[in-house]
């Protein structure tokens, strides 16, 4: 594995360094206090490619990034705002890239140009209020009629909730059937019977748009199937082994920014005659963070390289997520120390980042199952079956 950027990588990373550092990092702090990314913001990334970064050029007209290119958007953007950094790798990991790989070719024609340009985005709808940890507990049911499905049921946190005009939506086809009868379905958001909840409130990562999301004998055609019935547990976990790589890259950027403030601030600030940065317990505190933040990086950067080589990825995405967001929840934390009483405050974003780090903790498989994920993979080797 040889982790050096290649001349291409190099110059997306600066390209998206860039477009962070002039039109995110403007609208930031607005955006969580809001609870809202300005629309303009998205407008702007769709501009620059950024809502097709999974797709391919041809014949979508997509970004066509590989995933290391991927993962540096992702840092990037979370290094001015992870609220909009989520809100384009759910579009693109858990939507655009299930579409691509899953949907039919009428599908395809009919929603991934929409998406690729930023008129539909695209969100992912498999939790419920019984179903989390656990998604074969789904209650959404799904029902074969003449020519296509109708849907009903009741999702949770869904990320881009309300600003998506397609939805993931996995229920069951088969109750008894359990994990193996759930199916994945494209559900556009003008299908009758289909209601968006409130935001839900949330103590990071406000400028998403986090909401309830409610299917009401929503009838969509037979192509909009993904995959095939009962396939849809299937799709379900191979689409959050790569979206736990962009969720890995959205806790290095939001880390490595929290931490070159954190080290700015201790170089400046002045208490006992001489700058904090002097004093042997910061300096531990900075050494260890950035340890642990180069670390996280090369993890996701192994996870995303696992990829494009084709190779399976699930053990390496989960110990990536794992690393990267518990990482980034004590990197944060450390940086809201080092400022001391201001770090707490909201005119200083330090405690934005904290805040929103701790979401990546949760968001795509909480860390105790990444730790069973892990662990299942190891001890199948053996001969234990590791049941969660
Ligand atoms: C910011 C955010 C955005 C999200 N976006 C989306 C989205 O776009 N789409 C979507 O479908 N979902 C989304 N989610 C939901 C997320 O995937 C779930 O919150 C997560 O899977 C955990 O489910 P739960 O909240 O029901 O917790 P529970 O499953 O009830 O877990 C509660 C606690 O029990 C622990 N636990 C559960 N089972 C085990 C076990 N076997 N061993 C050890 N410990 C266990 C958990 O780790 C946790 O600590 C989002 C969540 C957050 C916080």
């Amino acid at each position: 594995m040889d982790f050096t950027l290649t001349p291409e990588q190099q110059m997306f990373r600066d390209m998206f360094r860039d477009f962070a550092a002039k039109e995110v990092a403007k609208v930031a702090d607005q955006a969580d206090k809001q609870e809202a990314l300005p629309p303009k913001l998205l407008k702007r990334a769709a501009a620059q490619g950024f809502l097709g970064a999974v797709a391919p050029e041809e014949p979508y007209g997509g970004a066509g990034l590989d995933t290391i290119s991927y993962t540096l958007l992702l840092q990037a953007l979370a290094g001015e705002c992870a609220s909009t950094a989520l809100t384009i790798h759910v579009h693109n990991s858990l939507a655009l890239r299930t579409i691509l790989r899953q949907g039919s070719p009428a599908l395809k024609e009919a929603l991934v140009p929409e998406m690729v340009t930023g008129e539909r985005l695209g969100a992912f709808a498999l939790t419920e209020a019984g179903a989390g940890s656990d998604p074969t507990r789904l209650r959404t049911v799904a029902a074969q009629v003449d020519g296509g499905w109708t849907i009903s049921g009741a999702k949770t946190w869904v990320s881009n909730g309300g600003l998506a005009g397609v939805y993931i939506v996995f229920a069951l086809t088969d109750p008894p059937a359990g994990a193996r009868g759930m199916t994945a379905f494209a559900v556009p958001a003008e299908t009758p019977g289909l209601t968006v909840g409130g935001r839900q409130k949330t103590l990071g990562l406000r400028g998403a748009n986090i909401t309830r999301l409610y299917l009401e004998d929503c009838r969509v055609p037979a192509e909009n199937l993904l995959g095939a019935p009962g396939q849809g547990y299937r799709i379900a976990l191979e689409t959050l082994d790569f979206g736990r790589i962009g969720v890995s890259a959205i806790a290095v950027g939001g880390a490595e920014h929290a931490l070159e403030v954190a080290a700015r601030y201790a170089s400046e600030r002045v208490q006992f005659g001489a700058p904090i940065a002097q004093k042997q317990a910061i300096q531990a505190y900075l050494a260890d963070a950035a340890t642990q933040l180069a670390a996280a990086e090369c993890l996701m950067r192994r996870a995303a390289w696992l990829v494009d080589q084709g190779k399976p990825v699930t053990r390496e995405a989960a110990m990536a997520k794992l690393f990267c967001s518990r990482m980034a929840a004590d990197v944060t934390d450390q940086a809201v120390q080092i400022h001391g009483g201001i770090g707490f405050m909201q005119d200083y974003p330090v405690e934005r980042y904290y805040r929103d780090a701790r979401a990546l903790e949760l968001v795509e498989g909480t860390t105790q199952i990444q730790q069973v994920i892990i662990a299942e993979d190891m001890l199948a080797g053996y001969g234990i079956k590791v049941k969660p």
